[in-house]
């Protein structure tokens, strides 16, 4: 094992059981106590976007509910031994619907005439899972890549690059050097493109590059997301239990302890520690209860989080408000704070750890990384 911040991905083992969730139906035929074989198609997403679910491992159905399907490892189980598919001839809507099918989830295409993003940044301070895949997985990356330009064809393709890192494939690729919260993908499109409204639609990042190269190099259906788990990036298969990557990474949850689903500025708490890893979950870190922020302390008026933000709105003259009096500013909110990117730059400011994001998600701010029914972020508290 490799320490943090190794760019190193490396293989799970496999686990004993998996926890999937979806939205959408059930494939047909599928009820517990069935064998299912690995990449075996379990649910049709009801999102266009998203992918079909697929069994990250051959296994046992033992739990189907609404929304969620269980697995117990089953090794020597046969189910459906799903045949590989030749992406080669396909682009356009016939490639889209290959890759849903085959479980990888696409990014929304930009609109026509601007260019996607594709971008290498780590998006938040401490996420640096798309660095490491992009420093340890390049000629998937670059499948991936090459796949991106037969999904919309016609769409010009920028790579936005940290000093130092190697483009994929652009002869012209833009080196961007500001730091967190300009390397939101919600901010990129604004701060290179010129957009006026932060906008995520059309950044994509390397975590869904390598999802896109990985089914095109095997043809087969997509069973691993790139995770980073305390600190160590691994390949995961789709649906561990939070429970057991924490094992694997040799912690013990205690009670008052959160776990928490991707970076520490936008990322969601989450205690329920039977829930299974998911794309675009992206990190899993336990934070122990005594390291927890401290509650929020009354405002002090001091305005940083009015500086903090990159857009200059006027968070503060909201944010100074009793905590008690907030839910009644959500009208104030979408009027004050129209184009908030929701990166939680103006929380992370504050000295006295107000939960203004809170005030951002009232405003209706986006998703920073664009994804589509994401929880709120976390409150800071
Ligand atoms: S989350 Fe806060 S810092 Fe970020 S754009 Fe919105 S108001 Fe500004
Ligand atoms: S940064 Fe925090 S303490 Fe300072 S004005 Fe904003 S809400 Fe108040």
């Amino acid at each position: 094992m490799g320490s943090p911040g190794h760019t190193v991905l490396k293989a799970w083992p496999t686990p004993g059981a998996a926890s999937l969730a979806f939205e959408g139906r059930p494939a047909p035929g599928l009820k517990p106590g069935r064998p299912v074989s690995m990449g075996q198609l379990l649910a049709i997403s009801r999102d266009p976007l998203a992918g079909d679910l697929r069994a990250p491992f051959s296994a046992t159905v033992v739990g189907l509910s609404p929304g969620r399907i269980d697995l117990a490892y089953g090794q020597g189980l046969s189910g459906q031994v799903p045949e590989p598919l030749d992406l080669k001839s396909l682009e356009g809507e016939a490639l889209a619907a290959a890759l849903k099918s085959l479980g990888v989830a696409r990014p929304g295409r930009p609109p026509a005439g601007e260019p996607a993003l594709v971008s290498a940044l780590s998006p938040e301070p401490g996420l640096d899972l798309p660095a490491a895949l992009w420093l340890d997985q390049k000629p998937t990356l670059q499948r991936g890549l090459g796949l991106l330009a037969r999904l919309w064809p016609g769409t010009g393709i920028t790579e936005i690059l940290p000093p130092r890192f190697a483009p994929l494939g652009s002869s012209k690729p833009v080196v961007f050097r500001d730091p967190f919260p300009l390397t939101l993908p919600s901010f990129l499109r604004r701060k290179v493109l010129g957009l006026p409204a932060p906008r995520a639609t059309g950044v994509v990042g390397p975590e869904t590059l390598w999802a896109m190269g990985a089914v095109a190099r095997s043809g087969l259906p997509l069973t691993l997301i790139p995770m980073t788990v305390q600190g160590f990036h691994y390949l995961a298969p789709s649906g561990v239990r939070i429970s057991d990557a924490l094992s694997a990474v040799n912690l013990k949850p205690m009670a008052g302890d959160v776990a928490l689903l991707g970076g520490l500025v936008t990322g969601r708490p989450t205690v329920r520690l039977g829930r299974g890893l998911k794309a675009p979950d992206l990190a899993l870190r336990l934070i122990r209860s005594g390291r927890l922020p401290a509650p929020p302390a009354p405002c002090r008026l001091c305005s940083l989080c009015r500086l903090a933000c990159p857009l200059g709105l006027p968070v503060d003259a909201l944010a100074q408000a009793p905590l008690a009096e907030w839910p009644g500013l959500h009208r104030a909110a979408r009027e004050a704070l129209a184009g908030c990117g929701g990166c939680g730059a103006c929380g992370l400011a504050c000295p006295s750890r107000r939960p203004i994001l809170l005030l951002a998600v009232a405003a209706g701010a986006g998703d920073p990384y664009g994804r589509a029914g994401n929880d709120p972020p976390p409150l800071g508290e």
